[in-house]
């Protein structure tokens, strides 16, 4: 297997704001992740949220902005909270798909260091992800986030991501759902170790974890 092009950060076009191409076909990430899954996933449910999106900062500042300037000043703000939802959720979406890689990937020598500093070992951190993606109550995210310098698990609810509080996000699971009902109905759980396990992208991880060292 040929190594897919995962390298690019995700785009973070100006508006009017598009649904960017999967990084791999619809049926890489079988049989974790099954083609109908995805396909729902992104053409459906990523694209609703970018049309939804669109439709709300249409003739506004935001229209002309970064995707992530819309994020981040619209975050906590109740009259914006369409707009922040669905931006939130275009950015998170686009975050997740390169989070996940068909092809096995490795931290870099940094990542490593850092993950057998701050959490024991890669196996330690990937069972914490799994169980904070498992046991998260109701709709959102884990995610493995670089803050104040140090590497961390969090969970965020709905539409919200670490993006905007300070956090520089190095790898999600989506724990939405839409993100595993038609292949695995309730079994979060079986996802959840699944994708951690075996689709996410420890070289796109290294590359945020990266440009975080670079801006601290
Ligand atoms: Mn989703």
């Amino acid at each position: 297997m040929t190594k897919p092009a995962l390298r690019a950060v995700p785009s973070a076009p100006s508006g009017p704001f598009t649904l960017p191409p999967l990084p791999y076909p619809e049926s890489a990430l079988e049989p974790v992740i099954s083609a109908r899954t995805l396909s729902f996933h992104q053409g459906k449910h990523h694209k609703a949220y970018i049309d939804k999106l669109n439709a709300a900062v249409a003739g506004t500042p935001y229209a002309e902005m970064d995707l992530l300037a819309v994020v981040k000043k619209t975050c906590g703000r109740e009259a914006k909270k369409s707009i922040f939802n669905n931006a939130a959720q275009t950015w998170n979406h686009t975050f997740y798909w390169h989070s996940l890689s068909p092809a096995k990937t490795e931290m870099d020598k940094k990542l490593s260091a850092a993950v057998t500093g701050d959490f024991g070992s890669l196996e330690a951190l990937q069972q914490l992800l799994t169980k904070v993606a498992t046991e998260h109550f109701g709709s959102g995210w884990a995610w493995l986030v670089v803050k104040d310098g140090k590497l961390q698990v969090v969970d965020t609810h709905d539409a919200d991501t670490p993006a905007a509080h300070g956090a520089t996000c190095l790898l999600t699971v989506d724990v939405w759902e839409h993100a595993y009902y038609l292949d695995r109905q309730n079994d979060r759980n079986a996802y959840a170790e699944a994708v951690v396990k075996k689709l996410l992208n420890w070289s796109f991880a290294s590359d945020n974890f990266a440009r975080a060292q670079a801006s601290a």
